[in-house]
C-alpha cells in the first residue's frame, strides 16, 4: 500500500499553495467575506495557472489531470475558504459534464471559453419543493420550433450571478415520465432575457453567493441542450462521484485550516501563566480534531484512488463526503471553543469557518442522504 503522491502532484500542491498564499491573503479573504464580493482576482489567478483546464482531456486542450490531482487542488483552495473552492468547483463540474455528455460541437464551443475564463459555470438543480428529492422538480422546458422555452423557479444556486456565468440548469422536458427519463440539461447565460436572479441572505459562503433564479419563459436555442432530450439524469450521474469526492477534499482543506488556527492559538495564548494548550482539556480537543480530520482525509484519498483506478467507489465516496463534512463542522466548533471570545469575534477567521462549515453537511447531498446511500448498499433500502 502506497499513500505517497507523485513528484508532479507535490509540485502541483506547492504551486497552488503559493498562488493561493499570494492572492488570497488573510485581508483579502476577510474583506470579500465582509463585502460579500465574488473572488474575481482569485478566479483569474486559477485561469492563469491552468487550473480550469486541469481535469479535462488533452484532446480538448485540457491537461489530462486525475481525480487525485483534483483532490489536491480542492484541499489547497478550501484551506483559504470553502466558499472560494465552490466558485472553482461550479465551473469544473459543469464543464466536465459538457466534456462527457456534450456533442463534439458543444465541447469545441464551450470548453475553450471555460479554460480562458471568458465564461464561468454554475449548477442549478434544487427548487423550493425539490431538494434531496430532485425528482420533485417542476421547472420545465417545452419545445417551440427550433428553440426551447424554460419556465419555473430554482433555489440555492451557488455562483449563479457571477460575471459571464452560464447556468447549467436541470429541468423536466417530459413531466409525465419518471424523472430519470424526463429530465434534461440546458446551458443558459445568466443575462438571457427572462432570467431573474436574487441573491439570498445566507449564514456563510457569502462571496460566491447563493441565488434564487426565476426562469420567466426563457428562450434558448436547441444547441443549449446537453446530452440529449430527457437524458439529464445520465448527465447528473456521470459527474456525481467526482463531484462528491472533490467536495470531500474541500471539506478536508477547510478543516485543516481550522485545526491549524486553533493549534497556533493554543500555543500562543497564555492564561494562568502558561499556554492554554498545556491544559489537557484543550490539548485533547486538538488531538480529537486532528484524528478526525486525518481519518476523513485518508478515506477521501482512498476513495479518490479507487475512482482513478476505475473501481466503483460509491460507498467510499459517500462515507468520505459524510465524514469530511462532519469533521469540518466539528473542527470549526471546537476551534471556536479553543479560541474563546476571539473565536467568536468577526475580526478572526474561526467565526467564518463556523458559518461556512454548516453548509457542508447540507449542500451536494445532505449527511442523511449519504447515510441513506451507505445503508442502501448494505441492502437496507426504504
Ligand atoms: C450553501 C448552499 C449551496 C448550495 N448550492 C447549490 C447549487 O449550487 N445548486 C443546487 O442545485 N443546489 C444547491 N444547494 C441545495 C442543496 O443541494 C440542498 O439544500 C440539499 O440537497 C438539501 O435539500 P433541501 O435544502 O431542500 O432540504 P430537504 O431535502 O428538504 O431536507 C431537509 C432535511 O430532511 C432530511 N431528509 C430529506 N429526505 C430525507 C430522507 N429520505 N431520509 C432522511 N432524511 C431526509 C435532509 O437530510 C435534511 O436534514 C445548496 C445548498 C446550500 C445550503
Amino acid at each position: 500500500m502506497d499513500f505517497s503522491f507523485s513528484e508532479e502532484q507535490n509540485i502541483l500542491r506547492d504551486s497552488v499553495r503559493r498562488m493561493m498564499d499570494k492572492v488570497a491573503t488573510p485581508e483579502y479573504v476577510r474583506r470579500l467575506d465582509r463585502e460579500q464580493a465574488y473572488p474575481t482576482e482569485l478566479y483569474d489567478a486559477w485561469v492563469e495557472l491552468g487550473l480550469l483546464r486541469l481535469p479535462f482531456p488533452e484532446t480538448y486542450d485540457g491537461l489530462g489531470g486525475s481525480v487525485l490531482d483534483m483532490v489536491i487542488i480542492a484541499e489547497e483552495l478550501a484551506r483559504k475558504s470553502a466558499d472560494f473552492y465552490m466558485a472553482y468547483a461550479g465551473s469544473i463540474f459543469c464543464g466536465l459534464n459538457v466534456a462527457r455528455k456534450g456533442s463534439e460541437e458543444q465541447k469545441r464551443y464551450w470548453l475553450p471559453k471555460l479554460f480562458s475564463g471568458e465564461i464561468k459555470m454554475s449548477i442549478s438543480m434544487s427548487e423550493p419543493d425539490a431538494g434531496s428529492d430532485v425528482g420533485a422538480m417542476r421547472t420545465t422546458a417545452r419545445r417551440d420550433r427550433d428553440d426551447w422555452v424554460i419556465s419555473g423557479q430554482k433555489l440555492w444556486a451557488t455562483g449563479a450571478a457571477a460575471k459571464n456565468n452560464v447556468i447549467n440548469v436541470y429541468v423536466k422536458t417530459d413531466p409525465k415520465a419518471h424523472y430519470r427519463q424526463g429530465m434534461s440539461l440546458f446551458l443558459v447565460d445568466n443575462d438571457t432575457p427572462g432570467v431573474e436572479l436574487r441573491k439570498l441572505e445566507m449564514l456563510g459562503r457569502r462571496c460566491t453567493g447563493t441565488y434564487e433564479i426565476f426562469f420567466n419563459d426563457v428562450r434558448v436555442p436547441s444547441e443549449r441542450l446537453v446530452g440529449g432530450e430527457n437524458k439529464g439524469w445520465d448527465c447528473i450521474l456521470s459527474g456525481l462521484q467526482a463531484e462528491r469526492i472533490t467536495s470531500a477534499a474541500g471539506n478536508i482543506g477547510a478543516s485543516l485550516a481550522c485545526f491549524e488556527l486553533a493549534v497556533e492559538y493554543a500555543k500562543e495564548r497564555k492564561q494562568f501563566g502558561r499556554p492554554i494548550g498545556f491544559n489537557q482539556a484543550i490539548a485533547h480537543m486538538l488531538a480529537d480534531m486532528q484524528a478526525e480530520i486525518e481519518a476523513a482525509r485518508t478515506l477521501t484519498w482512498r476513495a479518490a484512488w479507487m475512482v482513478s483506478a476505475g473501481k466503483d467507489a460509491l460507498r467510499e465516496i459517500s462515507m468520505a463526503k459524510l465524514l469530511s463534512s462532519e469533521a469540518y463542522v466539528k473542527a470549526a466548533n471546537m476551534g471556536m471553543q479553543v479560541m474563546g471570545g476571539y473565536g467568536y469575534n468577526m475580526e478572526y477567521d474561526m467565526q467564518r469557518h463556523y458559518r461556512d462549515s454548516r453548509a457542508a453537511t447540507i449542500a451536494a447531498g445532505t449527511s442523511q442522504m449519504q447515510r441513506n446511500i451507505i445503508a442502501g448498499l448494505m441492502g437496507l433500502k426504504a
